[in-house]
């Protein structure tokens, strides 16, 4: 109580840089550190987000994902990292005020009809610990934004992890780690926060397009980059 009453009279400080904080700015974090974020190159590829000269990228010509299109803010790196980072341990905040950077990169996918908006799920204990899906987070708001009916279509199915498995089991069993909760609507937007590898926004497609979805379009926060 004491800690609580002394943070509420100390200035506010930016999550980010430590700065003071003016009364306007969103979610803990000031504008300047909004500004900052490393964003993606505008010359991305639609299909993975790679920068890229032609539309797709080579490695999606050759390759192609199982979605329609792939969207994402920044590029998770420096304080972009970090904003996930405080984004995943506690600060839930920050989603309504990510949504709108989000929303905005949704525009580009140009969808002619209302789809339904999901979500990456997390393991239930892990939802459980962490008290909230910061990737529902974000698709509620994004679908609130959007006028776009959200609905939760996939779910985790229990996988025993073992140490020092090879690099194809880990990739198998994400390929197996996600079951459709029912019949999927057709289109689907699918929200995760970070995008890596792209292997676990793959599995999730995979198993919306066997319940039923024809197309999917995957939006995320952050997308880390292969350079
Ligand atoms: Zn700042
Ligand atoms: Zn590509």
């Amino acid at each position: 109580m004491v800690d609580s009453l002394v943070q509420a009279l100390l200035p506010a400080r930016c999550l980010l840089c430590r700065g003071s904080l003016p009364v306007a700015s969103s979610a803990g974090v000031c504008n300047a550190c909004w500004q900052a974020l490393p964003r993606l190159p505008d010359a991305a590829c639609e299909t993975c987000g790679e920068p890229t000269e032609v539309q797709p990228c080579l490695s999606c010509q050759t390759s192609p994902p199982p979605w329609r299109r792939f969207a994402a803010v920044f590029a998770y790196e420096g304080s972009a990292r970090e904003l996930v980072l405080l984004f995943k341990n506690g600060r839930d905040e920050l989603a309504r005020a990510c949504a709108p950077y989000l929303w905005r990169r949704a525009q580009s996918f140009a969808l002619s009809e209302k789809p339904t908006v999901t979500f990456v799920p997390m393991r239930p204990w892990r939802r459980l610990r962490r008290g909230y899906n910061q990737a529902e987070l974000l698709a509620t708001e994004v679908a609130r934004l959007a006028s776009w009916p959200q609905k939760k279509l996939l779910r985790r199915v229990a996988s025993g992890t073992q140490k020092g498995q090879s690099r194809t089991s880990r990739h198998e069993q994400v390929a197996r780690a996600f079951e459709p909760t029912g019949p999927s609507p057709q289109r689907v937007v699918l929200v995760d926060d970070v995008v890596t590898t792209g292997a676990t926004a793959a599995a999730c497609t995979r198993a919306l397009k066997r319940s039923g979805a024809k197309e999917v379009w995957v939006l995320a926060l952050a997308k880390a980059l292969k350079r």
